[in-house]
């Protein structure tokens, strides 16, 4: 929702191509049946039957070896198009529950299952008439979301993850993790924040430049070997589920990292009561690019594993909207085996609905805090 505001949906950084909020540009809006207005942002090479994506299984957990059971099968990617059929396993030990994608792509397949993302340049580009106006329509429910956030007590939420929980007064060198379109950055800079970023996704990170001129680095985390205790925070918004190894990139992240600077994570949440409703059509779930999905105390777990000192752990409605529409449209392209992208026509009836179901997620937290789409974690590295 690079316009008005960031919104969930991201690609990757430290494996993969780049991330939703605060990046990218088109993501998944209730407003609309498919992806972002503002931007047709498909890159859609052609319509004909893509490679295929090599698979390997994997029928044991990834972080504890515990054997998993079936949560999901048989899917396909109806947003993107990438081809083959996925599914999810849930670890069955109780203390660790960590759901993963199964098979998994190998890793020299990976960005066949991004070839379709939302982070292309042609997102950047002018675009027509009917993008214009559906970006207009979608401004205008932005503006009335943000209206009536301010009743329901949702606008200090909103403000809170478009600033990735870091507090306003602060400053210092901030790196973010799958960077995408840099839009977040740039606020960021704004504010005082002395910037940089990384994504795998050369077309994105260029047109971060062209847009921002800010310093952003092409290629995955591990490589771009920052010094050790270069950064004062550290954000990986929608970016850990995407990863191979998420262990390592927290370690990595760890060395970066001052001590006691900040982790910020944001990442879809398999506890939500989202997930609960759609079952196998839920955003969050997005095969094949997200290879692991964390409930709040996996992550927990795995972040001090990593050598963090967890601050806060919350989960958030503020993009339910767009998990419900998107899975809505989900649930609906698979019924008519449709795969991507889906069309864009404007219902205003289900963005109403989307609005809705939003607010009814943020009451229902006071009752059940951690069953939000989202999970926001905030750590402190500690010292070595
Ligand atoms: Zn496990």
């Amino acid at each position: 929702m690079a316009v008005a505001c960031d919104s969930p949906c991201a690609v990757v950084a430290a494996g993969v191509p780049s991330s939703p909020e605060s990046s990218n540009t088109a993501v998944p809006s209730p407003f609309f049946d498919g992806l972002l207005p503002e931007t047709a942002a498909f890159s859609y090479v052609s319509m004909e039957e893509p490679p295929q994506i090599r698979t390997i299984p994997r029928s044991t957990c990834p972080l504890c070896e515990g054997r998993g059971v079936e949560l999901h099968g048989n899917l396909r990617d109806v947003l993107y198009g990438a081809p083959g059929c996925w599914g999810f396993l849930r670890c069955e030990n109780p203390r660790c529950r960590l759901i993963w994608l199964h098979p998994t792509p190998v890793r020299q397949d990976i960005g066949l299952a991004y070839r379709c993302y939302f982070t292309h340049p042609e997102s950047f580009e002018s675009p027509g008439l009917s993008a214009r106006l559906r970006s207009r329509l979608y401004a205008g429910y932005q503006c009335l979301l943000r209206g009536l956030d301010s009743l329901f007590g949702l606008g200090s939420a909103r403000d809170a993850l478009e600033r990735r929980h870091l507090d306003p007064r602060s400053r210092g060198r901030l790196l973010d993790v799958g960077c995408g379109d840099g839009s977040f950055l740039y606020r960021m800079q704004q504010q005082g924040w002395q910037v940089t970023g990384i994504d795998l996704d050369p077309q994105a990170i260029a047109a971060a430049r062209q847009r921002y001129g800010l310093e952003l680095v092409v290629g995955d985390l591990q490589s771009a070997r920052f010094a050790s205790g270069s950064f004062d925070a550290v954000t990986m918004n929608h970016v850990i589920e995407h990863l191979f190894e998420p262990r390592e990139t927290l370690q990595e992240v760890r060395r970066i990292l001052r001590p006691a600077g900040l982790l910020v994570l944001v990442t879809p949440n398999p506890d939500s009561m989202g997930h609960q409703r759609h079952g196998a059509h839920w955003f969050g779930l997005d095969p094949p690019r997200h290879l692991h999905l964390f409930p709040p105390a996996t992550l927990r777990a795995l972040v001090e594993q990593a050598g963090f000192r967890v601050v806060a752990l919350e989960t958030t409605a503020v993009h339910a909207d767009i998990f419900w529409g998107a899975s809505r449209s989900i649930r609906e392209a698979r019924r008519h085996h449709r795969i991507g992208p889906l069309p864009q026509k404007v219902r205003p009836l289900r963005a109403l609905r989307a609005a809705l179901e939003r607010y009814y997620e943020h009451v229902q937290l006071r009752r059940h805090p951690l069953a939000g789409e989202e999970t926001v974690l905030v750590a402190r590295s500690d010292a070595p």
